[in-house]
């Protein structure tokens, strides 16, 4: 029992949400904050996918749902992996989550144990290591390096895994660098991979529309040489701004699973677990998440317009702050500047930059140990924020640097 307990003494945080509080608490005192420090799109979600909720409630749709979600909603999610991806997926390979964190939460908890070790990226999404940690597993950090823009080096991930290693964790595009991960660096990994047939894979593509400069996600689905091993999330939270679509508890999800004798049923275990945990996911945001695959996708286009031009203005004016320089980052809505010439370590000047210049952002450290020297800035605000924000930061700096 204690053991247990004690194990929870092992889960992290993630900070952007500690961060938001102390932004908001600024905010009530009077303060004019300039939020560049959490990671949800600052666009409304698009009304016909409200309307779809509303509608749902209305219609009576407001009982429990099979745990893995409504078969519409699944072969909805179905429908559109082939068209980002090219694949076709089977909707009984499909689970609808309440949210991206539960997938990561039950992969983690099937893999990790005490004496294997779980490789993630650093810097990355802080909830990797926690819930590694939580399992009594060793997180062992791939790093993600500024000269390699932020993307995955096949060669030094494979050069990490061990008889020991039971789980590999992939994000791209990534929180919090904005690094995409191309093709060419992916086919080399799961060449690797062949290698190690024991070694499962969550890839995190909850990102993979969001690209820039022609750039293409390529999803690990690509690659049946793997899909028996493989667990891919994914969701509705960033490409349609449903953050906090929260009605039922937490907001929702996919992920797309082995659900095969070789794939050891992963499919039905997650099942089993959402059955044990959340029951399912509340109905009128599953039949939101319908509309917002079926329905039109110009408010996605228009959103990513918005950061593409917010992107540059971002980049140009970081790498014009003294002591600051930042590689362009191609996919997420995250810029990760380099700040180490400043003098200041990144968790104090995201602490000053807040109270004395009124700007959130978060250190890097938050994001792993190899973040020390970067903070993360959310371009998911205003141009005329953003603007403000780097006036301000601008000014800071000449003052303390
Ligand atoms: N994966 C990554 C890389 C993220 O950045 C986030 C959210 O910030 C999530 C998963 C979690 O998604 P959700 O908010 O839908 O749980």
């Amino acid at each position: 029992m204690l053991q247990t307990v004690a194990a929870f003494d092992r889960l992290g945080e993630e900070n952007a949400f500690a961060v938001l509080a102390r932004a908001t608490a600024l905010a009530q005192q009077g303060k004019d904050i300039i939020n560049l420090g959490i990671g949800q799109p600052d666009f409304r979600t698009p009304p016909h996918i409200v309307e779809a909720a509303v509608k749902a409630l209305r219609d009576g749709h407001h009982g429990y749902t099979p745990a893995n979600g409504i078969l519409p909603l699944r072969e909805a999610v179905a429908r559109r992996t082939l068209s980002t991806t090219g694949v076709e997926v089977s909707p009984e390979r499909i689970m609808i989550l309440p949210g991206g964190k539960p997938t990561m939460y039950a992969a983690i908890i099937m893999f990790g144990e005490p004496g294997v070790d779980i490789l993630y990226p650093d810097p990355g999404f802080p909830i990797y290591r926690s819930m590694i940690e939580y399992t009594g597993a060793a997180p062992v950090p791939v790093p993600m390096r500024e000269a390699n823009g932020f993307a995955f080096s096949a060669e030094e991930t494979l050069s990490l895994i061990t008889p020991r290693t039971r789980l590999l964790i992939l994000n791209s595009p990534a929180n919090p660098t904005g690094g995409v991960t191309g093709r060419s660096e992916i086919e080399k990994l799961v060449k690797g991979l062949e290698r190690h047939p024991e070694v499962a894979i969550l890839s995190d593509e909850i990102y993979d529309v969001m690209t820039y400069d022609g750039e293409r996600h390529a999803s690990l689905l690509g690659f049946p040489e793997i899909a028996e091993r493989l667990i891919v999330l994914n969701g509705w939270s960033k490409t349609w701004a449903m953050t906090g679509w929260r009605m039922g508890g937490w907001r929702m999800g996919w992920s797309i699973w082995p659900n095969s004798a070789a794939g050891a049923h992963l499919y039905d275990k997650v099942r089993k677990l959402a059955v044990n945990c959340w029951s399912c996911v509340n109905a009128p945001t599953q039949y939101a998440g319908i509309a917002a695959i079926d329905g039109p996708q110009d408010a996605v286009a228009e959103m990513m317009r918005a950061f593409d031009r917010r992107r540059s203005a971002v980049v140009e004016g970081l790498n014009a702050l003294p002591g600051v320089s930042c590689v362009t980052p191609k996919g997420a809505f995250y810029a990760f500047p380099n700040v180490e010439a400043t003098g200041w370590k990144a968790k104090p000047l995201a602490a000053a930059l807040l109270d004395d210049a009124g700007v959130a952002l978060i250190g890097g450290p938050d994001f792993g140990i190899l973040g020390e020297g970067y903070v993360r800035v959310s371009y998911a605000n205003s141009e005329a924020n953003i603007e403000k924000a780097l006036r301000r930061m601008r000014e800071f700096l000449g003052r303390h640097s």
